[in-house]
């Protein structure tokens, strides 16, 4: 049987590589949990009987649509939008937009099935989707945002609802673009819906410590992951990269609890400042001037500047909390980490480290805190917002706040319980992807075959 699980398993991982050809990133997240739930598997023969990994990796349905807008100038612009509605096992379909030109199939369906995990690690009734644009933002003004938000609302209404597919923020997707999405969403439907998509602003619907959340959660899972360790963040010197939301509140909050943070990043280059960051000013240069990071070194005379946004990686720290973007950390740089003694490593965003890298931090004792779950507080808080729309109230920060706090606490616990049961140790990769598949793997079992 032993051996006939993992045959089966590496069946499936090939089938999805012939069908999905070029699909370099959702290969990556297939073979990454596929492989990891053997041992599953071989102890639960009814998810072989009943298919689940063939279904697990067809999306429900993939949406792609003709996005066009005009720029200031009067120019008419073309883009392509996409909605995968992957698995809705557990709850309605789940998951940011994300709008960067880097985005494509393969991009929408790795972050997609990576979310199918992460919702159920939640221990919340949401599904998992994934949704976005190759449109680039950098440089539009705000009116021209506005009517890419509203043209691609005018197709994706038709696909999403509040108990159907609930989008939220990702990359390049804040605050801003969420209103313009939902003022456009409520024209065409003539229903206000707020469940319809999260991260509203708070005057129509949006949920308090929503922003925070991603951040502060990172925070609470590492937190936790130390805490299991016998160590904690007190005096740790932390590099974090990106300069977005979740790279901001995992900040704001690693500095809350004693952490020195020294470097962050954007996708033009890395600050390093030895005082420490002063994370009120990253955000008044990034969120509310939209300006690049360099800007950071002009106005704090202790910081410098480095083109290039890999080398901050080479920078030393006890811990690093990659949460700019997928595939930052590769063998490389893992190795420069890992000669530098860092002793953890927590994924902030999603994917942050290629294969090699996580198997060479694990195979060098570095403690990895995974992506699904790390990175989860994110989307939990989401479906807190869903909650608060659905009874029309809204709680205060303190009491989402603390709803946050004890969800990453009991994902961590189910991280943590599933690596060891499985044989595992402290793998809390294989943890989460085992926690998160079980449960979603028996609703499937329990639904039956559609
Ligand atoms: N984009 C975030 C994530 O990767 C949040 C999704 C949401 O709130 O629906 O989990």
């Amino acid at each position: 049987m032993k051996q006939n699980v993992k045959q089966i398993v590496e069946q499936v991982i090939e089938d999805v590589k012939a069908k999905n050809p070029l699909q370099e990133e959702f290969h990556q997240t297939v073979e990454e949990v596929l492989t990891s739930l053997i041992p599953v598997l071989e102890k639960n023969p009814n998810y072989i009987k009943y298919k689940i990994l063939d279904r697990l990796v067809e999306p429900d349905r993939q949406i792609m649509f003709r996005v066009p807008w005009t720029d200031d100038k009067g120019e008419i612009h073309i883009n392509r939008g996409f909605r995968v509605q992957f698995n809705s096992a557990i709850g309605p379909y789940k998951g940011g937009l994300r709008f960067h030109p880097s985005v494509n199939l393969s991009i929408i369906k790795f972050l997609g099935f990576e979310q199918i995990f992460k919702n159920s690690l939640t221990g919340l009734p949401i599904g998992g989707g994934k949704g976005g644009s190759d449109f680039n933002p950098k440089g539009k003004s705000d009116i021209e945002i506005m009517r890419f938000c509203q043209s691609f609302m005018t197709e994706l209404y038709r696909h999403i609802g509040p108990d159907v597919d609930v989008p939220a923020g990702d990359i390049g997707v804040g605050g801003r673009e969420i209103g313009y999405l939902y003022g456009q969403y409520k024209k065409i439907r003539n229903s206000t819906d707020q469940g319809v998509l999260t991260g509203k602003d708070l005057t129509f619907g949006g949920s308090l410590a929503r922003i925070q959340a991603t951040g502060y959660g990172v925070i609470y899972f590492v937190e936790e992951m130390l805490k299991e360790a016998g160590k904690d963040l007190k005096d740790k010197t932390i590099v974090v990269s990106g300069s977005g939301n979740v790279a901001i509140y995992t900040v704001k909050k690693a500095q809350e609890l004693g952490a020195k943070v020294v470097a962050m990043c954007d996708s033009d280059g890395y600050i390093f400042d030895e005082e420490g960051i002063d994370v009120e000013l990253i955000r008044q240069i990034k969120e509310v001037e939209r300006k690049r990071i360099k800007e950071y070194a002009m106005r704090k005379p202790s910081a410098k500047y480095f083109e290039g946004n890999k080398g901050i990686w080479t920078v030393k720290a006890d811990i690093v909390l990659p949460c700019a973007t997928q595939n930052e950390i590769d063998l490389e740089s893992a190795k420069i980490i890992v000669e530098n003694g860092t002793i953890a490593v927590g994924e902030g965003s999603n994917m942050p480290c290629t294969n090699e890298a996580i198997k060479y931090f694990l195979e060098k004792g570095v403690l990895l805190a995974p992506a699904k779950a790390t990175n989860a507080g994110g989307v939990a808080t989401s479906a807190l917002e869903m909650a608060q729309n659905s009874m029309r109230l809204s709680w205060t920060f303190e009491e989402v706040d603390e709803k946050l706090k004890d969800i990453m606490i009991n994902i961590f616990k189910k991280t943590r319980d599933a690596a060891k049961e499985y044989g595992y140790g402290t793998n809390y990769l294989a943890g989460a992807n085992i926690a998160g598949f079980i449960k979603v793997a028996d609703a499937m079992v329990a639904e039956g075959i559609v």
